[in-house]
């Protein structure tokens, strides 16, 4: 059975993300804050921000000689310019393709390799990553100098802008006039990187058509004129370059963002700004619930929360709901593989993802047979709609396992997430299918950590599983290990290992869920790993404990 959205219908314009975002169907005026820093109080005007956008894009296509089609990466946590960086690529026809600012160098240098990165655009806080990263590439220090720029302004570039130049050297004096892009349902306008269903980390082409399409989607969602958006969720992945870089310069909103998450310093925000709107994560949502500091701040503005990204629990959505009783608490779903929304709780309903949002359909079907089940029973949730990316970079395979295309011609993207439908059309994520493990909401693809630990001389073979951690409401990687020889020589092997994952892996894929010392992980006949065996042991550990 193909479920649809209740929604109606709403426009889908083919154009530039740029000519979409800044169409101000509110008529929200140029003096209008756009963006706002948090810790420091610095703004930039909606005007601001578009004439900086417009001249970033000129100097990115003459000084930095990039064409349309580059990919320009950007690793920098949130900042006051990260939603330049992000339009000027949009006005320039250039994909963009944001890094976490927490990658270590070789993380960092599989993306900068894989989307064939032609210019860096790198904070000063993450610059030794950066170097690292291009070093291990091979880049010259010639090379580094040209093709790495400091994504701040001179004045606050530190020693940094002895050896690298910074946006002020970009910053050309014309504005570009923004691009025309010809074909948005064939132009990738984004490079995201997700591991998928399986395996590492992929570029996600999204399509300007993707992008433009979600924001339309997203209609139900009302907002006015005086709503102010908190950006406490990293801008890079896709879910804040949705939902905090274009749906709050669309709507004339202006943006308050933060670089990293501190419960103080978001509620101090909160009542400083009056702001309304806000995404997080379940993690983020439990110290909103729990935390006695939030009572200390006045956080009634609050209108809308809306949590994504990872499952949250019935229980403490209502708690938060409770605690802050002048919003409304949601939860939204998606993937980047979807740009990301493909649902929303609109019609709230503690535990669901709600109904599908406008243009999209659904299919709940059995993962060994692919076809439907029944209603309400669970079952690999399939999705097709306008904002269904256009496949993984250089990786045919993965696409075709990912997308595939009905009898009808429609072509539905496997989710790899385990749902059911109620009678009212509501969704429900029961499990997850593919392999990926969440850490507060920042994909864990296992088998790169995996990959990680076999490199490890103490380990002989391995095998990673999220465990679900109920104090911090998320998962956290656990590595089955079968000690080397070498290994087994160690007085706390678990212990080194540990430290050797330190330096090799991102803070949030390291191994919180701990290492368990086995014999051996279980494996099929043909020797793929069963990590379902280990699950299905943890949470049965987990439930008896
Ligand atoms: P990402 O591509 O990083 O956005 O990760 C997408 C995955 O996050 C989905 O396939 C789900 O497994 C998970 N996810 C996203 N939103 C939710 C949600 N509201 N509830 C449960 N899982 C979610």
């Amino acid at each position: 059975m193909i479920y649809e959205s209740p929604h109606p219908p709403v426009d889908l314009p083919e154009c530039s993300v740029w000519d979409k975002v800044w169409a101000n169907p509110t008529g929200a005026s140029d003096t209008k804050d756009a963006v706002i820093d948090g810790p420091t109080g610095r703004k930039l005007s909606r005007g601001e921000l578009r004439s900086h956008a417009q001249r970033l894009a000129e100097g990115l296509r003459t000084t930095a000689s990039l064409s349309q089609g580059d990919v320009l990466c950007v690793v920098s946590p949130n900042s006051l310019y990260y939603h330049m960086l992000v339009l000027a690529s949009q006005c320039a026809g250039i994909v963009f393709s944001g890094a976490n600012a927490s990658y270590t160098p070789s993380e960092l240098a599989h993306q900068l390799e894989d989307s064939s990165a032609k210019l860096v655009l790198a904070h000063p806080q993450v610059l030794k990553t950066v170097l690292a990263a291009t070093k291990q590439l091979g880049w010259s220090t010639s090379e580094q100098q040209r093709r790495i720029i400091l994504a701040v302004r001179s004045d606050e570039a530190g020693p940094a802008s002895k050896q690298h130049k910074t946006l002020d050297y970009l910053l050309a004096d014309k504005e570009m006039q923004p691009v025309k892009v010809h074909d948005p349902k064939n132009t990738v306008a984004y490079l995201g990187y997700s591991s998928g269903t399986s395996g590492k980390a992929k570029g996600v082409r999204t399509s300007a058509y993707n992008m433009t399409s979600v924001l339309s989607i997203l209609a139900p969602v009302k907002t006015y004129e005086d709503d102010v958006q908190l950006a406490v969720l990293p801008l890079n992945h896709i879910y804040g370059l949705t939902k905090l870089v274009h749906w709050p310069v669309l709507w004339g909103n202006p943006v308050v963002v933060m670089p990293k998450f501190e419960i103080q310093a978001l509620c101090s925000l909160v009542q400083r700004y009056r702001g309304t709107f806000l995404m997080l994560v379940p993690p983020i949502a439990l110290q909103l619930a729990r935390d006695p500091i939030v009572d200390k701040f006045d956080m009634s503005s609050l209108r809308i929360i809306i949590s994504g990204a990872a499952p949250l629990g019935p229980e403490l959505e209502q708690e938060l709901a409770t605690r802050l009783p002048k919003a409304t608490v949601l939860q939204a779903y998606g993937l980047t593989e979807s740009s990301p929304t493909t649902h929303m709780g609109i019609i709230p309903k503690r535990g669901s993802i709600g109904p599908l949002l406008p243009m999209m359909r659904g299919r709940i079907v059995d993962p060994e047979t692919n076809k439907d089940v029944k209603q309400g029973e669970v079952g690999e949730m399939l999705l097709a709609g306008p904002n269904i990316m256009l496949g993984y970079l250089n990786r045919p395979e993965a696409t075709a396992e990912t997308l595939v295309k009905d009898a009808q011609g429609t072509t539905w993207l496997k989710t790899g997430d385990i749902a059911r439908v109620d009678e009212k059309g509501l969704f429900y994520i029961t499990d997850r299918l593919k392999e990926l493990i969440k850490v507060k909401g920042f994909q864990v693809p296992p088998a790169e950590l995996e990959a990680v630990l076999l490199e490890c001389p103490f380990v002989a073979d391995c095998a990673v599983i999220g465990v679900w951690n109920d104090d911090q409401q998320t998962e956290y990687p656990r590595a089955y290990v079968v000690l080397s020889s070498k290994g087994k020589a160690e007085s706390d092997p678990s212990a080194t290992i540990q430290s050797w994952m330190k330096n090799k892996v991102a803070h949030y894929k390291q191994l919180k869920g701990g290492i368990k010392l086995v014999d051996s992980v279980p494996k099929s006949p043909s020797g793929k790993l069963l990590r379902r065996i280990l699950r299905e042991e943890a949470k049965a550990e987990i439930e008896a404990a």
